[in-house]
């Protein structure tokens, strides 16, 4: 058993790490918390108030949006609200998905929101999921993972996801999507995706759901 500590879970999009954060939070009764869903939650609304458009991105437009921004991930229904609106829906778009990465690259909005996800972690008892919780959040987290998987079956899984929202999403753009994401993810100057000191790697991709979880159960306890 484990009383109170923080569970860092980080890695590729789509390798199914929301979904055995939830199950790890639900195992242990600790708060869990998708820090990818604040990164969209941002990118909707630097879209929904045009901050961001085709022509490119206004920063001081962003910078003086960000401060009527208050996010609040709920994660009893796994909702994230904005303002008080829930967008759970509007945040899981390709169009949001295709702008997150260049969001996500920018100082101001990590610092917004790191400075969020770590008060969060103060009471610890926290599985927090992101690209970035075992290297920068939470360097001190005591159980580190870093999924990965083969990038067809992660599209596959993301397409399946897609598809109840939006029958007509293909499996070429989600998996360009996916690509595209890792490759800003890893390559940015601040914060970028890679494996944090500690983290035990994991390829998911011949992995079942339970047998993830029963390997990451094994481990927090060992
Ligand atoms: O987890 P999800 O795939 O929903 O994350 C969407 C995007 O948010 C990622 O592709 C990445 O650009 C950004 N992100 C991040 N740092 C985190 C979590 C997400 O940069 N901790």
């Amino acid at each position: 058993m484990i009383d109170s500590s923080i569970i860092a879970i980080d890695g590729f999009a789509s390798t199914g790490k929301s979904t055995l954060a939830k199950m790890l939070a639900k195992h242990y009764k600790y708060r869990y918390v998708d820090s990818g869903a604040m990164y969209r939650g941002i990118t909707y609304a630097a879209l929904h108030n045009k901050w961001m458009t085709s022509e490119g991105l206004e920063e001081s437009k962003l910078l003086e949006g960000l401060k009527s921004i208050n996010l609040n991930f709920e994660a009893i229904a796994n909702s994230l609200l904005l303002n008080g609106i829930n967008v759970s829906k509007e945040i899981r778009t390709l169009e949001v998905s295709n702008n997150v990465s260049k969001i996500a690259t920018l100082p101001l909005v990590r610092d917004f929101l790191v400075k969020q996800q770590r008060e969060m972690g103060k009471r610890k008892k926290i599985v927090m999921d992101g690209r970035d919780i075992g290297s920068v959040v939470f360097p001190d987290a005591a159980h580190k993972f870093f999924f990965t998987a083969h990038p067809e079956v992660r599209a596959k899984r993301r397409l399946e996801e897609l598809k109840l929202g939006d029958p007509s999403v293909d499996f070429d753009s989600v998996l360009k999507n996916l690509i595209q994401r890792d490759t800003m993810d890893s390559q940015r100057e601040v914060a970028p995706l890679k494996i944090a000191k500690n983290a035990i790697e994991i390829d998911v991709s011949d992995l079942s759901v339970s047998e993830v979880f029963t390997l990451l159960t094994e481990k927090i306890e060992s």
